[in-house]
């Protein structure tokens, strides 16, 4: 008998509520995902608190509980787990800030989070130029306490001192078209110097529209139990996102890159189901499939690509992975996303989430995956929902 594989989908923040110019409709219940639909109808689906109750509803700890890790016990912070994504390894005494390029008018209003969603190498030359103003040998204040790393776009990394921890930090996602509070803690006068000096490293680069950096999500590197040894099966899982890829690196998740996979709406979604296809057939028992799109649509209040994104996830992902999954025996999926991001709020919100769970071999009781589909189902704790996937019997 060949073993079970098991794939776990991802749409980022696909969960939302009913929208006006979707006739009342949310967009789980507006997009045309016939694929879904036949998987819901022998499926299980519920409702999942993938963000548990006192934290901040971030993708960060939303795909820590996907995992089936209860965030309550190993998140130490958002930044940290970006910084295992681009291989840096903190020492005790280091805690890594997320430095986003942001946009911010003279007021101090939050114009854009993302700053311009900045081309990769545009990014790559900003952070180098801040590394050697701000950082190591560079004439900011206390000169040599900070180091500056590249991520991708607008995701950036900044390591500094692990006495600066205790400082309150505002994500600026959360504060699109409003005032953005400054730190406030032990650290605050060396990150709002920071964010204030960074301006004229940002004001030599008119290629990027962002005009500053936002120092938030600190952490010391938390310690995760690798993935085969919390579920007892290989895992390996593709995504565009540092955040998810951290948490992959953390817990010795085998991560693939896909071409083309760029955290947007015009991401390779095909290679995305081609990559957990291959990693399954060459011997992974679980593949992680994460998309951001339908995220990003939600922060841009964008109505038409977030039903976009979710009818591409049905025919350029599911209708191929469900084909291909068949011709290698029994599996098992678990599909839902980290939080819900409404578009009328375009920020994270800590609502239950719709999960649907279906085995190929054994029908569940059947329904609609949407958030009025599940709406009187009991609430499960989202990081039991793992184990539940990988226990065959359930
Ligand atoms: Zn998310």
């Amino acid at each position: 008998m060949s073993p079970v594989k098991y794939v776990v989908c991802v749409p980022d923040g696909c969960a939302d509520e009913p929208h006006p110019d979707l006739d009342g409709r949310t967009p789980l219940e507006a997009a045309h995902m016939p694929v879904l639909d036949s998987l819901a109808g022998r499926s299980t689906v519920g409702r999942a608190a993938v963000i548990p109750d006192g934290m901040a509803p971030g993708s960060d700890i939303g795909n820590l509980a996907i995992l089936g890790y209860d965030p309550h016990n190993y998140h130490t912070g958002r930044a940290p787990i970006e910084a295992a994504a681009i291989g840096l390894r903190l020492s005790p005494d280091q805690i890594s800030f997320r430095c986003n390029l942001v946009t911010v008018d003279d007021q101090g209003v939050m114009i854009d989070f993302a700053g311009g969603h900045p081309e990769v190498d545009a990014a790559v030359d900003v952070l180098a130029d801040l590394q050697r103003e701000l950082g190591p040998g560079g004439d900011w204040g206390p000169a040599g306490v900070v180091e500056f790393h590249a991520g991708v776009q607008y995701r950036h990394i900044m390591v500094a001192p692990s006495s600066w921890l205790e400082t309150d930090c505002a994500p600026p996602h959360d504060h699109t078209g409003r005032i953005a509070p400054n730190p406030v803690g032990v650290a605050s006068a060396e990150l709002c110097g920071l964010q204030e000096a960074s301006r004229r490293v940002l004001a030599r680069h008119p290629e990027v529209e962002a005009n500053q950096i936002w120092l938030w999500g600190q952490g010391p590197q938390p310690v995760l139990p690798d993935f085969v040894q919390q579920h007892g099966v290989e895992a390996g899982m593709v995504t565009a996102v540092d955040l998810v890829k951290g948490l992959g690196v953390l817990t010795d998740m085998d991560v693939v890159a896909v071409e083309g996979a760029n955290g947007w709406y015009d991401t390779n979604f095909e290679g995305k189901r081609d990559a957990a296809l291959t990693a399954l057939a060459d011997g992974l028992d679980l593949f992680v499939i994460h998309v951001e799109a339908t995220d990003e649509a939600g922060h841009a209040g964008d109505v038409a690509a977030k039903v976009k994104a979710l009818e591409d996830w049905d025919s350029r992902i599911l209708a191929g992975l469900v084909e291909g999954l068949d011709s290698m025996g029994r599996w098992r999926m678990l599909l839902l996303p980290d939080h819900a991001t409404p578009l009328a709020l375009r920020t994270h919100t800590c609502a239950a989430v719709p999960y649907l769970l279906v085995d190929s071999e054994v029908d569940g009781p059947g329904g609609i995956y949407s958030e009025r589909g599940v709406a009187d189902t009991e609430v499960v704790a989202g990081h039991q929902l793992m184990s539940r996937l990988v226990s065959v019997s359930s």
